[in-house]
């Protein structure tokens, strides 16, 4: 059977990079007939310091996020992580079966630990096993993420094959990254060869839900980008990353190519092009910033939403896990 999984951390503010490459598409597929499932990953958060207050704040404005952008938690399972512990118990029992080879070549850890890796939690290094163990606890065959998140699916389906290989079982299936559109990577504001993120430390690099109409210009404005005109034809973005970026973010808030926004911007210089940018992401992101800041006046409508989800979560968690533990051995009985 086919199952759709995917998580976002709630490590801060939700950017247009997690709209265009990770929630606009989760809704999408939930219409897409396959059982869809969706986490607020707040074990994963905690790998990098979290102030416990902020914590609780995110991850009730991401469950907002998530029914603003048109989640509906009928159709879909609506939950946060550590409210199912199956996810921890089967991230340890894939730490045991996975490599520290295999971690070692994580690009996202060395990213994000920069020169400091020494300093980093246990937690940001594993990360990857965690990951494979959210996706796989619940048998899931499709993971919709953007490009940065590709190396670790391959990873989880490593994880998958190990564990199958070692019991000699056909247990897990192996998970397919869905990566699909002209947003699978939206770039930093301020630096085309970085990704847009939620925790970069510059506010500039990033445009946010909830960022007003003027701050919504004013960064796009800002936005670095070169003197040239924009090219007719997608062959001369090549290398041009800032102006590829500003393109392929207007292609993707129209739902359209990003020839089609050639067509009718080429020739034009950015100071035509950024105002009617910023004009289009208004447009579609005020309402889902009205939205959250709607939901947000209730959080104990939305506790009860995550606790109902959290419930049907670990309907299907918990005997595979419990499976999964008889597998390598352990003794359940009571
Ligand atoms: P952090 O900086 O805390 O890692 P993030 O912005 O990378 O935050 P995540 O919660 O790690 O967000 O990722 C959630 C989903 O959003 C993943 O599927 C990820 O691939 C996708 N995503 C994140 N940033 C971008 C981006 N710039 N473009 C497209 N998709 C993105
Ligand atoms: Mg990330």
């Amino acid at each position: 059977a086919q199952r759709i999984f995917s998580g976002i951390q709630p490590s801060g503010n939700l950017t247009l990079g997690n709209y265009l490459g990770a929630l606009n598409r989760f809704v999408t597929m939930q219409d897409s007939g396959i059982e869809t499932i969706y986490c607020m990953v707040d074990l994963h958060a905690i790998s990098v310091w979290q102030n416990p207050d902020d914590l609780r704040r995110q991850t009730r404005e991401l469950a907002a996020a998530y029914l603003a952008c048109g989640l509906d938690p009928e159709k879909s399972i609506l939950f946060n992580q550590s409210q199912v512990p199956a996810h921890a118990q089967l991230a340890w029992l894939f730490n045991c079966v996975a490599r520290v080879g295999w971690m070692n070549r994580m690009t996202q850890f060395k990213d994000k630990a920069g020169k400091n890796a020494e300093k980093m939690s246990l937690g940001l290094y594993a990360y990857p096993a965690l990951m494979a163990a959210d996706i796989l606890v619940y048998k899931a065959t499709h993971v919709p993420v953007g490009e940065d998140q590709k190396q670790h699916v391959e990873l989880t389906r490593d994880i998958a094959a190990k564990f199958n290989h070692d019991y000699d079982v056909d247990f897990f299936p192996m998970p397919e990254p869905v990566i699909e559109g002209v947003a699978t990577r939206v770039m930093s504001l301020r630096d085309g060869s970085k990704k847009m993120s939620k925790s970069d430390p510059s506010d500039m690099s990033r445009i946010n839900l909830k960022d007003d109409a003027d701050t919504i210009a004013k960064k796009i404005r800002k936005a670095k980008t070169d003197p040239e005109p924009l090219p007719s034809e997608t062959d001369g973005l090549k290398e041009r990353p800032e102006a590829r970026n500003l393109v392929n973010i207007y292609a993707a808030l129209s739902e359209t190519s990003a020839d089609n926004v050639l067509r009718e911007f080429g020739g034009q210089q950015f100071g035509q092009f950024k105002p009617a940018l910023a004009d289009l992401a208004v447009a579609k992101i005020g309402p889902i910033s009205d939205e959250i800041a709607r939901l947000m006046n209730d959080t104990s409508q939305i506790d009860a939403i995550l606790g109902k989800g959290a419930d049907r979560a670990a309907n299907i968690a918990e005997p595979i896990v419990n499976e999964a533990m008889e597998i390598m051995g352990m003794v359940l009985s009571r």
